[in-house]
């Protein structure tokens, strides 16, 4: 089929899509409203995370940081622990950049365009497209992983969306599609059919689909061949030894560099390498400690997009130095931001201080 025809298709969506959305809907608390900073909020959040899992974290954010104004004031370790368990820190300290630059270059007024919030930091044009339609009216499309696997599958295209240029097609392509008069929910409606019909994974519900008479990939039977996306460079891996360490009735901790990976998180103490008891008692004489008693070996597991932790954890109490250290009581412990990676050894060390901080 030629271009043209496939941006005829794309072109047909709207209707058939709207209407399906008039009624089909789902109920979110950040639907429904008009506010860019609830709007922002909520696709930040949402990008590489289940609504799900979104929803407890967005409504807490809300009641603590219900604007920009807040969000520019609040402390960077609160954000992060407001933050805690999502993945991908950089986006809530994107956030605050961009709310501070909101306050002091716009007045506190949220800028209206796409073209003018793509130049906050942290917000890229699927985001800058979700706010100013949502908030703004304007008719540009969100174009995210949803939007391009329906696409793909409407117009029946095969070019790798992994690839830049692709997503540069689409997102041409898109532009042209969007409703010029409801762009809002055209994007929320795209949103809500890639999560609940056109699936990523597993077969797409054709048959309840508003779409499924426009549908290329269903005419030809092509649902589970597009869309075409190349394969990912494999992930490689690292092993760690993790220390927990209790001493006089506290916890062992260290702040991960500002850059990279995890940046200002918490941390448990560790060293590269899966060592045995000799050897991680070795480095416990380097930092000046001295071990009292092994209590327990805890093995895990942590997946990022490009790396995949296998963590050996010794919990033992120690005596001596550990200058290098924070050392945290259970209750401060309760309130840093140690990331999710770690999640099943902050549980083990907490489980073993009791909530009056004996250990
Ligand atoms: S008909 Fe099937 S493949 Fe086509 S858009 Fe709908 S759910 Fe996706």
């Amino acid at each position: 089929m030629s271009k043209t025809g496939k941006q005829e298709i794309l072109n047909a969506i709207a209707a058939p899509l709207l209407a399906w959305y008039d009624v089909h809907k789902r109920t979110l608390p950040w639907r429904g409203t008009k506010d860019p900073y609830q709007v922002w909020v909520s696709e930040i959040m949402l990008q590489q995370t289940r609504v799900a899992a979104v929803l407890p974290y967005y409504e807490r954010w809300m009641q603590e940081l219900p604007d920009a104004e807040t969000l520019a004031a609040a402390e960077p370790e609160r954000l992060m622990k407001l933050w805690q368990g999502l993945g991908y820190y950089s986006r809530a300290r994107n956030m605050q950049k961009a709310a501070k630059i909101i306050l002091t270059d716009y007045n506190g007024r949220f800028p209206q365009t796409s073209k003018e919030l793509r130049r906050l930091p942290g917000i890229g044009s699927y985001t800058a497209g979700a706010i100013a339609s949502i908030a703004f009216g304007e008719a540009v499309p969100a174009v995210d992983g949803n939007v391009l696997r329906v696409a793909a599958r409407t117009a029946g295209i095969a070019d790798d969306i992994m690839e830049a240029n692709t997503k540069k097609l689409f997102q041409k392509m898109m532009e042209e599609a969007v409703s010029q008069d409801r762009p809002g929910e055209y994007n929320q409606a795209m949103m809500d059919l890639g999560a609940t019909v056109c699936v990523p994974n597993g077969a797409p519900d054709c048959e309840n689909c508003p779409l499924a008479e426009l549908c290329e990939a269903k005419r030809l039977n092509l649902q589970n061949t597009l869309p075409v996306r190349k394969k990912k460079a494999k992930r490689r891996t690292e092993e760690l030894t993790l220390y927990l360490l209790l001493r006089d009735n506290t916890a062992a901790l260290r702040k991960r560099p500002e850059e990279g990976l995890l940046a200002g998180l918490w941390e448990f103490p560790h060293l590269p390498g899966t060592l045995d008891e000799d050897a991680a008692a070795q480095a416990l004489r380097d930092w000046g400690l001295t071990p009292l008693e092994w209590r327990k070996k805890i093995t895990g597991k942590h997946i990022f997009t490009h790396v995949e932790w296998h963590m050996t954890g010794y919990l033992l109490t120690v005596k001596g130095g550990g200058d290098d250290f924070f050392w945290a009581d259970y209750g401060t412990l309760q309130t840093l931001a140690v990331p999710s990676a770690f999640g099943k050894f902050l549980e083990q060390v907490l489980r073993q201080m009791d909530s009056r901080g004996k250990i």
